[in-house]
C-alpha cells in the first residue's frame, strides 16, 4: 500500500512538474514528450493523430490556473492528495447517482457543468458532448474520474446526476 502511494505521488507529482514545464516554454514541451502527451490524455501512442489537442491544451490550462487563482475555486477543486488512488467514479461510500436522473448512470445527459464551469476544457467535444480522454490517465488520476470528489464540489458544479449519501 505504502509503495502505490508513493508511486500515485511521484504520477501526480511529475505530471504537475509537466504542466508548468509546457507553460514556462509556452507550450513546446508538450510536443517534445509526444507519444506520452498523447498516452497520457487520450489513450493512444499514435500522437500524430491528437496534435491539435497540445496548443488547445496549453491554453486550457493557462485558463485552469488563472481561475484557481482569481476565482475562489482553490479550496472546492484541491481534495486531491497526492498519493490518492485514480478512480474512474465517485466514492459509492458516499455519493450515488439521484433518483431523478434521468439518463443512463454511464452519461452525463446534457451536461458539462464541471468541464467547462472553471475553465473550458479542451478535451470536451461540446458536437457530442463527450469527453475524448474518458478513461485516460489523466481522467482516472486527477480531478475527472472521481468527480464529484466532495458535496462542495457537487454544490459549485450544480451536478444534477448525484446526490450525497446522508451518513446514519
Ligand atoms: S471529464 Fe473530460 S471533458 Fe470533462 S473536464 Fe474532464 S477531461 Fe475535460
Ligand atoms: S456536473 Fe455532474 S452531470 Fe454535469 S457533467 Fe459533471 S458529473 Fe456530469
Amino acid at each position: 500500500m505504502m509503495f502505490n502511494k508513493i508511486r500515485w505521488s511521484l504520477f501526480r507529482i511529475s505530471s504537475y512538474a509537466i504542466v508548468i514545464i509546457n507553460i514556462l516554454t509556452f507550450g513546446i514541451f508538450l510536443y517534445v514528450i509526444a507519444p506520452y502527451v498523447s498516452y497520457f490524455f487520450l489513450n493512444d501512442w499514435k500522437f500524430w493523430k491528437h496534435l491539435s489537442y497540445f496548443h488547445k491544451f496549453y491554453f486550457s490550462s493557462l485558463s485552469y490556473v488563472k481561475s484557481i487563482v482569481l476565482k475562489d475555486s482553490l479550496f472546492i477543486m484541491y481534495h486531491l492528495p497526492l498519493s490518492s488512488p485514480p478512480m474512474d467514479s465517485p466514492d459509492i461510500q458516499l455519493f450515488r447517482v439521484s433518483k431523478d436522473w434521468e439518463y443512463p448512470d454511464n452519461s452525463c445527459g446534457t451536461c458539462f457543468n464541471c468541464c467547462s464551469m472553471l475553465a473550458d476544457c479542451c478535451f470536451l467535444d461540446t458536437s457530442q458532448n463527450k469527453c475524448v480522454c474518458y478513461g485516460s490517465l489523466f481522467w482516472r488520476y486527477f480531478n475527472c474520474g472521481r468527480f464529484p470528489a466532495t458535496g462542495k464540489q457537487l454544490k459549485y458544479y450544480k451536478c444534477p446526476k448525484f446526490e450525497v449519501i446522508e451518513q446514519a
